[in-house]
This record gives C-alpha cells, sequence and structure tokens, in this order.
C-alpha cells in the first residue's frame, strides 16, 4: 500500500481552497476513466479511489476545508494499527491521510487535490524548470489514464499547469520538492533503459531521455503501454477483457 502527494506546503489558509478546487475542477477525460480500470482492481473500485492501493494525503488547511464543507472524508486507518503508524510515519509532516466514502459517493467538488492530479505530477527539470506533466509511474499497470495520455484534455492540462505555477510562484520551495521526485523518475527510468513520457506545457507529447534530459517530440501512440493494458491493445477485439463499457462511476477521472 503506498499514498501519493500534491506538495509539502507552508500553510496555505482553509478558505483559500476553495477557490483552489474551482479553478482545477475540469475531469481528465470527457469519459470515466474509472470505468477503464475498475475490472482490473479486484475490489471493484477506480484504484485510484480504492484505499488499498492509493491513500490520499491533504495537507492540514485542505483538510480543515474538507471538514468544514463537506461529510465525504474522514481520517484514514488501516485495519492494523501498525500498518496505519508506518504509513503515517512516511507521510510529509503536517500532512493528513484521508479516505472518502467511496467512489459510488463522490462528491466531484469535493475531490482533494490529490485526486484531480492523479495521475499526473508536475515534472521539472535538473535545473529545476516546470515543462510539463509526467506520470506515478509505479501506477503503470493499474491506471488506465498512464496508458492512454492522449485522452487527458488541453482544458485538464491548463488547469493542472496554472494550478501547480500559482503554487510554485508561492511557494518555492515546492519546486524542489518536485525536482528530486523528477530526478528519482531519471533514475528509475535510466535503469530501466526507458524514455519518460511528457504532457509538455506547450501542448506536445515528448519522449524525454533519462540519462541527459533532452524532450523529443512523439506522438501519444508511442507511449509504452503496461500490464493487462498491453496485452488488450495486442487482442483484435480489445472488449474482450471488459474494456469496452462506459460503467457509470463518480469517482476519479
Ligand atoms: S485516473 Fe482513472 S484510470 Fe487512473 S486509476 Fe484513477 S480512475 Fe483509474
Ligand atoms: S475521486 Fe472521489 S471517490 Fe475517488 S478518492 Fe477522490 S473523492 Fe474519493
Amino acid at each position: 500500500m503506498v499514498s501519493y502527494t500534491v506538495w509539502l506546503m507552508e500553510p496555505i489558509a482553509a478558505e483559500e481552497f476553495a477557490q483552489i478546487y474551482a479553478r482545477f475542477h475540469v475531469p481528465i477525460a470527457a469519459l470515466d476513466c474509472g470505468g477503464r480500470c475498475a475490472p482490473y482492481n479486484e475490489w471493484g473500485a477506480p484504484f485510484c479511489c480504492d484505499t488499498h492501493h492509493v491513500v490520499p494525503v491533504v495537507y492540514a488547511t485542505e483538510w480543515e476545508f474538507l471538514q468544514a464543507n463537506t461529510d465525504l472524508w474522514h481520517l484514514w486507518e488501516d485495519k492494523t494499527p501498525a500498518e496505519t503508524e508506518q504509513l503515517k510515519s512516511i507521510a510529509p509532516e503536517g500532512q493528513v491521510l484521508i479516505e472518502c466514502k467511496g467512489y459510488k459517493l463522490c462528491q466531484r467538488g469535493f475531490r482533494s487535490l490529490a485526486c484531480r492530479a492523479f495521475p499526473f505530477f508536475p515534472y521539472l527539470t535538473r535545473q529545476g524548470q516546470f515543462i510539463g506533466l509526467s506520470v506515478y509511474w509505479e501506477y503503470e499497470e493499474r491506471c488506465w489514464v498512464i496508458n492512454n495520455l492522449q485522452i487527458a484534455s488541453m482544458k485538464y492540462r491548463d488547469e493542472f499547469i496554472r494550478t501547480f505555477d500559482d503554487l510554485f510562484a508561492r511557494l518555492p520551495e515546492e519546486v524542489e520538492v518536485f525536482r528530486q521526485f523528477s530526478a528519482r523518475m531519471r533514475r528509475v527510468f535510466g535503469r530501466r533503459h526507458s524514455a519518460i513520457p511528457l504532457l509538455h506545457r506547450n501542448g506536445g507529447y515528448y519522449k524525454i531521455s533519462p540519462r541527459d534530459g533532452r524532450a523529443r517530440k512523439t506522438s501519444p501512440e508511442k507511449f509504452r503501454l503496461y500490464g493487462p493494458y498491453k496485452i488488450a491493445a495486442g487482442l483484435p477485439f480489445p472488449d474482450e477483457l471488459g474494456m469496452g463499457d462506459d460503467i457509470e462511476l463518480n469517482g476519479a477521472g
């Protein structure tokens, strides 16, 4: 089990989250991606809405805002106290592990920032330049979006970039957090000898060389596929794996 975080930041006032949420509201795509990944989850939920896979982490003031405005969320606790303590111990200081009531009861207006950003994070160059969106690669065999990056709309990409531009301008220390995370991705992909996928802020699709950080323009169908999505893509009729139905879900995506 892992947690993911959007940023480690100095306090932003709780009431400011209404505006931050309003400016980063559009879904990744017009279709419900949760219906595409959920069939592969033994618990039947979209992976990023299932705390067996992902425990959202929010900053304390975001938690304050959520508590004051919705009953959707509660503090996350594993059934095993040791597991709870273990995950709490690796959460960044001042951040809170939370869990919602589940994807069937999602309130889209009160999705956390972690929900809105997933599966993307702001990718930074060695020099600390925020050049676009890359993905939490740990989920590449689970998340359908990671295997269908062309699906992310320009509007979503714009909102994501604007949100992080604003936050980086206000909280410059966050640049370092994501610069280091991007460096970690370069190390992992360097060992794999594979290129990093990037949705560039200029609107294009790029492959980044993990060795020297060079960006090569590409097209989304040239990005690698993983896990069941790779298998499905090789079938003459991908719907045979149950991939064709748009299941009605209210959760992520
Ligand atoms: S972003 Fe969409 S496809 Fe990816 S895990 Fe979440 S619901 Fe599934
Ligand atoms: S998107 Fe909705 S259902 Fe999924 S974790 Fe976030 S609040 Fe819960």
